[in-house]
């Protein structure tokens, strides 16, 4: 748990969802089916989707080795150059796979992990770019 001033300067307390790894409140995971609510109405809303689009646009240009390489992969698998195996590459359960990328210098040298042992992975290494 860790303590961040919002936009009004209030001291909050934010979590980092343990199944998401997005930053939220304490409200919005003890409301959790409100916040969905608030939240989608709030995507939905002119303002809301401006925002979004902000932040998907900053977070590109400030990630833009690691977009690439997800771009990459994408483009591979549609053009079905690569594509996903059944089983996790490092547990072999079959699972839903996500590509992970050790380093985003290289776009299409990527492993198969699923989504625990991704989030595992990065939890205990730093991907580089
Ligand atoms: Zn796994």
């Amino acid at each position: 748990m860790d303590h961040h001033r919002d936009a009004r300067s209030r001291c909050v307390v934010v979590l980092v969802s343990l199944e998401s790894g997005h930053v939220m409140s304490v409200w919005a995971e003890n409301n959790r089916e409100r916040f969905r609510e608030l939240n989608n109405k709030y995507m939905r809303s002119e303002k809301g989707r401006a925002v979004n689009q902000r932040a998907n646009v900053k977070y590109r240009a400030k990630n833009i080795t690691k977009t690439r390489a997800h771009t990459a992969v994408r483009d591979a698998v549609r053009r079905g150059d690569i594509s996903a195996p059944t089983r996790c590459d490092e547990c072999s359960e079959e699972k839903r796979l996500h590509a992970h990328h050790d380093n985003y210098l290289y776009p299409l040298d990527i492993r198969w992990l699923c989504s625990p042992c991704h989030q595992e992975w990065h939890d205990n290494n730093e991907a580089l770019s």
